[in-house]
């Protein structure tokens, strides 16, 4: 099977938009059922990883999620986390921030959220917002900030920080991977309308949504800035095709085992030492009475 996820990569400096990636792309798939078989491996993977990172006990994965409404996040972190163990899995999902949050610097609710070592970590929306519905919608003036810093380089200045944040975690080991899902804003419109006729569905529609939608361009350029200014070779973005939603679960599943595979946790290895008393371990419970 060929492997794209370099064609979804972000890692360096390049300009890009979102536009310049594919929303329907199926890979060498071409329905749910053909890659069924293999998002259940990769699944299955990813728990036998997550079990030897927590034994490990030393690196931190933070998963990013990013999207327009309605591309998929929740479905797609329901899916990932399908195989995972609870225990080794946290999920933080970050709407506007409360008055407690804005009497902080903005990293502040994030960094209290952090996977622990040995765990994966996902949020659900993240520090990402500070570059796009913050700047769609000019909410810098809500935040608090002193005058001294509110100018024209604010961004420029959140794109290093985001940059510097990043490295400093995982010089500290959390490996953080980004994933923008990728939806068009016609299968955006279809999914709307299928929330409004589907009685099963309708409380997942709010107004804000369609609200939301009009601003679609200049989320597309914000989106756009913001990854090609914070895509890193130790922190890259994934720009995942989202309109066939089974096709988005497997990519992201296939790039976070490829990303797991790579960080080289094992179990931990016992000394000659500690090797030896497990013999004596066995014959005191073999000689129980
Ligand atoms: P869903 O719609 O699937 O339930 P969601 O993530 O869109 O999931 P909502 O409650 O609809 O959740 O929206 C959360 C809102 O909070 C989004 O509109 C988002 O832009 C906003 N938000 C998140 N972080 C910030 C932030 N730092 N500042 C301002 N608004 C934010
Ligand atoms: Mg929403």
């Amino acid at each position: 099977m060929a492997n794209y996820i370099g064609k979804f990569r972000v890692k360096g400096p390049e300009k890009v938009t979102p536009a310049d990636f594919p929303t329907a792309f199926t890979g060498d798939f071409t329905n749910k059922s053909e890659a069924a078989e293999s998002l259940e491996a990769n699944v299955k993977r990813m728990s036998d990883l997550q079990d030897m990172m927590y034994a490990h006990d030393k690196w931190a994965v933070l998963l990013i999620f990013q999207a327009m409404d309605a591309a998929g996040k929740d479905g797609a972190i329901k899916h990932v986390m399908s195989g995972l163990n609870p225990q080794g899995t946290q999920v933080f999902s970050f709407k506007q921030p409360s008055a407690e949050e804005l009497d902080h610097d903005y990293m502040w609710r994030y960094n209290k959220s952090l996977p622990e070592r040995g765990r994966i970590g996902i949020f659900n929306r993240s520090y990402y917002e500070e570059l796009l519905v913050v700047k769609v919608h000019n909410l810098i003036k809500y935040q608090k900030l002193p005058d001294q810093v509110v100018n024209k380089n604010i961004w420029k200045s959140r794109y290093r920080q985001i940059k510097d944040y990043e490295r400093y975690l995982f010089e500290n080991g959390v490996l953080v991977l980004k994933f923008f899902l990728n939806v068009s804003k016609d299968e955006q419109k279809r999914r709307f309308l299928q929330r409004l006729e589907d009685p099963a569905k309708n409380w997942k529609f709010s107004e804000a949504d369609v609200r939301e939608r009009r601003y679609w361009d200049d989320y597309q350029k914000a989106y756009g800035e913001a990854i090609c200014n914070t895509a890193t070779e130790i922190a890259p973005w994934y720009v995942i095709p989202a309109d066939k939603k089974w096709y988005a679960r497997f990519l992201i599943s296939q790039i976070i085992v490829d990303n797991l595979e790579k960080l080289g946790v094992h179990y931990p290895k016992l000394d000659d030492e500690q090797l030896s008393k497990l013999a004596i371990y066995a014959e005191m419970l073999n000689n129980e009475k």
